[in-house]
């Protein structure tokens, strides 16, 4: 399918990596809205749920700006004029129930032409733990995985299997990539993880699947353009506190949160671009630590959560709790200026070593 927008490929993905979709939708809107007029397919969404909590269907729903009207209502799709995010079946929220939405999920299935996009949320279990309309979740996502032209896996339980996979996993809760590759069915996932998942991935993505641009994804099948960069290098507003070595101990403390258990400085995401309600803050900004839920192996790798990763990177060749502690005793004038040569010797000096 053409680009029918004045955006290249390449410039739409570099556009929604440094934009809110708010943002992105207001400074292209004509553009996007008239290449997705040109669409010509008709799109129909599938979202089924497996192991999780429902929070990314609750996030989704609370999407601010544009919020779920808007995504419901003005944002068409095609000949068709159909929103760009309204499912076909999507058993927590529609209204239908029973028998009757079951035919739903048929009629994606077999019952419209155009293309086919399955969104999943929740993690996949052992057979048992969970049944729909007498079949087990394990069934139904096969069915709809091998005839789906696109699969999206939504917030941390169906990309990597998020919180029902923790220690212990007596349900053998994993993530659909790898369920479906246990299953023989090799098809590109797109995991857009987080828990819960940001409305803003969610609705940006379906907007480049309809317009032909399938996201560049890094090896754990994230979007680079969300998940790309680091959030502790590259994105974090708390990272000046970190590089002077001042340090949150205990709730509301001013300073980097690293010390009551962050894990920023191995995660890759956008959430402090981006941020959450209605882009007001991240988790970071209300005073808790990043848990890393971004990454594959959360919870489990990143537990406990309040407790330090080993291996702080250094500054200079100085550990940054060293270098607070440095600039703290070091009051005066003269006295800070000495530290500061023996900060940027010591750097030096650890440099030439490691040559
Ligand atoms: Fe930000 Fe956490 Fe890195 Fe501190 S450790 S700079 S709070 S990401």
């Amino acid at each position: 399918m053409a680009i029918k927008t004045k955006l290249s490929r390449r410039n739409f993905m570099k556009a929604v990596a440094a934009m809110g979709a708010a943002t992105f939708l207001s400074t292209y809107k004509s553009e996007i809205v008239s290449a997705l007029k040109e669409a010509g397919d008709y799109w129909h969404i599938n979202w089924l749920n497996g192991a999780g909590c429902t929070g990314c269907t609750i996030s989704f729903a609370q999407a601010a700006d544009p919020d779920i009207v808007e995504v419901l209502t003005s944002i068409t799709v095609g000949d068709s004029k159909l929103p760009i995010a309204l499912p076909d079946y999507m058993e927590t929220i529609h209204p239908a129930s029973g028998t009757l939405a079951e035919e739903l999920k048929e009629r994606w299935a077999h019952g419209e032409p155009g293309k086919r996009i399955l969104i999943v949320e929740g993690a996949v279990q052992e057979p048992g733990w969970c049944e729909i309309a007498g079949k087990d979740f394990r069934e139904h996502l096969k069915e709809a995985a091998e005839i789906a032209d696109y699969i999206i896996a939504f917030g941390a339980c169906a990309c990597f299997g998020g919180v029902p996979s923790a220690k212990g996993n007596p349900t053998g809760a994993r993530g659909v990539k790898d369920f479906l590759k246990e299953e023989g069915i090799n098809k590109t996932v797109i995991n857009l993880p987080l828990c819960p998942g940001h409305p803003d991935h969610l609705i940006l993505t379906l907007a480049a699947i309809m317009l032909g641009i399938i996201p560049e994804l890094d090896q754990y099948g994230r979007p680079k353009a969300f998940f790309g960069r680091s959030m502790h290098d590259e994105l974090c507003v708390y990272r000046p506190y970190y590089d002077r070595g001042i340090f949150a101990t205990k709730p509301g403390e001013e300073g980097c949160r690293y010390k009551i258990g962050c894990k920023g400085p191995v995660v890759h995401t956008d959430c402090a671009l981006r941020k959450w309600n209605n882009h007001v803050s991240y988790c970071v900004e209300v005073g808790a630590p990043c848990l890393g839920c971004a990454e594959p192996g959360f919870p489990d790798k990143f537990s406990p959560f309040y407790d330090e990763i080993p291996g702080l990177p250094k500054i200079l060749g100085i550990s940054p709790t060293t270098l607070g502690e440095l600039l703290l005793v070091g009051s005066g004038v003269g006295i800070g200026v000495h530290l500061g040569k023996r900060v940027l010797s010591k750097g030096e000096h650890e440099e030439e070593e490691e040559e």
